[in-house]
């Protein structure tokens, strides 16, 4: 028998729709990438996104085919997204710090047939507007005065743009968004794998606004109508971590903060919007935190701050949490996700106060929502228990997961309907996760497996080291083990000696890094995590001073 309820399609314009109606005078506050301060509300983002939409469909995109966006996180970023998602269309992030042989393949792949990119970017498309296949237009997110001078392709022409304000200005607000069933996608993110060609995940209209349900329940971000929420995260890293949908969902007050992601400017922000709510991965912490240390700033309108993206290190969360008295929500996921897996909050048993001295308990990556499932197995694939200790492979799934590529006709699920993350990891009986690694970053040692992140995360503890990043070196006896990069903290000169002697008695003997280098820089992937492979290139060739 069925039920009787009403056929109410998820999808996303309804969210906005939601948005304007019972929120219409809530503001969107945008740092223009001119560095301008903009403020609209909810309602003129309804309005813009409907005159995005007309506009598209004057042009002739229709649903199915994909828009590629390459900007920061601004109110004509956001428009463009509700407005291309609108008619049908796909909206196709695109990650500007990604090479130009890999956005190259990615354009090319996604069979981008428009294309809009802020001015600070012109340069990048420029370099690769020759290869560009399927490209018919380019619009810089500006208007007139602000388009940025000639700027040639590789073959020395002149890189054909257009204003984006000059196009939207002939077009009026007044359109029906189109309809569509609620499985039509929606939006497209490239992931890049560390090997083979990016893998491109395919977002639906359905898992869009499932996945806002999951993030705005409590104890995930649960925004309120009274909250500021600022993303930092940028809209091309995992769709903002879901942010863009849930805030405008709840009513909240978004602050998009452009270009600038420096200390001073994200502080000038959480200060002057008087943000409650804040995400972004470490790196972008790290620099908030020396700027306040620096200047000696207070944060006392920011509740929570949401960390992830890589493993947030044990001072991070000491330093907001004791130093700050903010919050802080130490998230996992992945693009394959939407991007939401888990999110650390508190348990009957292990509640806020408690937490607050337990920081160990704070750097597990959290639980799952509700729609979201995981477990972890060995690897024959039979699961291992929660105790917190056994560690495996980890394995998801639910609504806003995905099970296919673009393009790709394998499924990238097991048998039984779950993916594998390529993470390894524990969850406790409670039901929290910690990823302790990459499954092709384990160092493997005498048979045991050593986590990289646990020595990264302690290292980062000593107050001359500013970064850490442990690899396996080959070994003759032991097959590998583990190397210790560090970067010093500005001013400082930490001895191997004086780090080693830091991690001891707190870590296993055998898990003691063999070695400790001093490096000047460890790369960062294009979206903010360590690049192992590139370390582990680097080093090939090192030998251990212990085999
Ligand atoms: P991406 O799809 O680029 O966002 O990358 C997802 C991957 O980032 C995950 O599979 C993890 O390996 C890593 N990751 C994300 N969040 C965390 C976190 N809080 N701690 C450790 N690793 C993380």
């Amino acid at each position: 028998m069925k039920g009787m309820m009403q056929d109410w399609s998820l999808v996303v314009p309804s969210l906005l729709d939601h948005a304007a109606r019972e929120h219409g005078d809530q503001v969107v506050v945008t740092r223009g990438v001119e560095g301008e301060i903009r403020r609209n509300t909810l309602r003129t983002l309804h309005a813009r996104s409907r005159r995005v939409a007309k506009a598209l469909d004057a042009l002739g995109i229709r649903e199915g085919d994909r828009v590629a966006t390459m900007a920061w996180n601004t109110d004509r970023h956001l428009e463009l997204w509700y407005g291309t998602m609108g008619i049908g269309a796909v909206c196709h992030t695109l990650n500007p710090r990604l090479f130009a042989d890999q956005l190259v393949y990615i354009i090319n792949h996604a069979e981008d047939r428009v294309l809009f990119v802020d001015a600070s970017f012109v340069g990048v498309i420029a370099a690769i507007r020759d290869r560009l296949k399927t490209l018919e237009r380019i619009f810089v997110l500006t208007d007139e005065a602000n388009l940025p001078a000639r700027v040639d392709t590789e073959s020395g022409a002149p890189l054909e743009v257009e204003a984006y304000e000059t196009w939207l200005a002939s077009f009026d607000e007044d359109f029906a968004w189109k309809t569509f069933d609620e499985q039509t996608a929606a939006g497209l993110c490239y992931t890049s794998g560390t090997t083979g060609n990016p893998k491109g995940v395919l977002y639906s209209h359905r898992s869009n606004v499932l996945h806002t349900l999951a993030v705005n329940q409590t104890d995930v971000l649960g925004v309120r109508a009274v909250d500021a929420v600022m993303p930092v995260v940028p809209m091309f890293h995992a769709n903002a971590w879901g942010l863009v949908f849930a805030v405008p969902a709840a009513g909240g007050k978004l602050v998009l903060p452009g270009a600038q992601m420096d200390g001073a400017s994200i502080y000038a922000l959480l200060d002057e919007e008087q943000v409650s709510i804040t995400a972004a991965v470490p790196t972008v912490w790290m620099a908030l935190l020396a700027y306040l240390d620096e200047h000696g700033k207070k944060l006392p309108h920011l509740r929570k701050v949401v960390i992830g993206g890589a493993a947030c290190p044990p001072m991070m969360i000491e330093r907001f949490e004791r130093d700050f008295g903010v919050e802080v929500a130490h998230a996992w996921g992945m693009t394959e996700m939407s991007p939401l897996g888990t999110l650390h909050a508190p348990k009957p048993g292990r509640d806020r106060a408690a937490l607050g001295e337990d920081i160990a308990h704070k750097c597990k990556q959290g639980r799952a929502p509700f729609t979201v499932e995981m477990k972890i197995t060995d690897d024959e694939g039979a699961e291992l228990p929660r105790d917190g200790e056994t560690y495996g492979h980890l394995l998801v799934r639910g609504p806003a997961v995905a099970k296919a590529y673009f393009k790709r006709p394998e499924s990238i699920l097991d048998a039984d309907g779950w993916m594998p993350t390529g993470d390894v990891a524990t969850i406790d009986a409670q039901g929290f996760m910690q990823i302790t690694d990459r499954s092709k970053d384990v160092i493997k040692s005498g048979g045991e497996w050593i986590s990289s992140i646990e020595i990264e995360n302690l290292a980062m503890g000593h107050p001359d080291v500013a970064e850490a990043a442990v690899i396996g070196i080959a070994h003759p006896k032991w097959d590998e083990r583990p190397l210790l990069i560090v970067v010093a903290t500005p001013g400082s000169q930490p001895t191997e000696a004086s780090i080693l002697a830091f991690l001891e008695g707190k870590i296993a003997s055998w898990w003691m890094p063999d070695q400790v280098v001093v490096v000047d820089e460890i790369p960062h992937t294009a979206t903010g995590k360590i690049q192992k492979r590139t370390l582990r290139e680097r080093f090939a060739e090192h030998r251990l001073p212990t085999g």
